[in-house]
């Protein structure tokens, strides 16, 4: 590559389960963290499936939404450790979103929940319940509720927290660096 070249870095996306690859873990199927999951389709805001179009093309969407309404109990999609409880929007202290990191790296993020666990604890699959479904209409009017569910793969299986300091002590988010999986085909059907 010369000197002078300009690469734009894209984010990988791992559309299927690539069983025996070296160095990356088979994707497991995922647990529906709510009844009868089912894409969100076009409303006032958008479409929920995974790399729908958001801000007018600008940027695509890296998860799907699972129409639920609020108050709807969220199951963890996998098994693991919680690994952060964080905000949804910055400045927004309404919105959350609860991490759950595998054993093998894998990590999801489930939007739009109010938490019910701690940083830390264990999780079943399918069995924890990690919280209850946000309004999103309050911020959104006109949008379908629903949760929305992120998958990525971690570089390393053994992090347990995806936030690190760097030299000059800001705060990073590895997370936004791990590659993409679309979690659609992982879910039960
Ligand atoms: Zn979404």
């Amino acid at each position: 590559m010369s000197g002078s070249e300009v690469v734009r870095m894209a984010i990988p996306v791992l559309p299927e389960p690539l069983p025996g690859t070296p160095g990356r873990p088979p994707l497991p199927r995922l647990a529906s963290p709510v009844p009868n999951p089912a894409i969100r389709g076009r409303d006032a805001k958008g479409e929920g499936h995974f790399g729908a179009s958001r801000d007018g093309g600008r940027r695509t969407h890296l998860g799907i939404d699972l129409i639920a309404a609020p108050g709807t109990p969220v199951l963890s999609a996998i098994g693991g450790t919680v690994s952060r409880l964080g905000w949804a929007y910055g400045g927004d202290p309404h919105y959350r979103y609860v991490e759950v990191t595998a054993p093998t790296g894998l990590v999801i993020r489930h939007f739009y929940v109010a938490p019910l666990v701690k940083a830390d604890e264990a999780v079943e699959a399918g069995r924890t319940l990690l919280g209850t479904v946000q309004d999103l209409t309050r911020r959104y009017p006109g949008i379908t509720n629903h949760l929305h569910l992120e998958a990525r793969q971690a570089a390393d299986p053994e992090l347990r927290s995806h936030r690190v300091r760097d030299f000059a002590g800001r705060v990073t988010d590895l997370y936004k660096t791990y590659p993409v999986i679309d979690p659609t085909p992982l879910l039960p059907s």
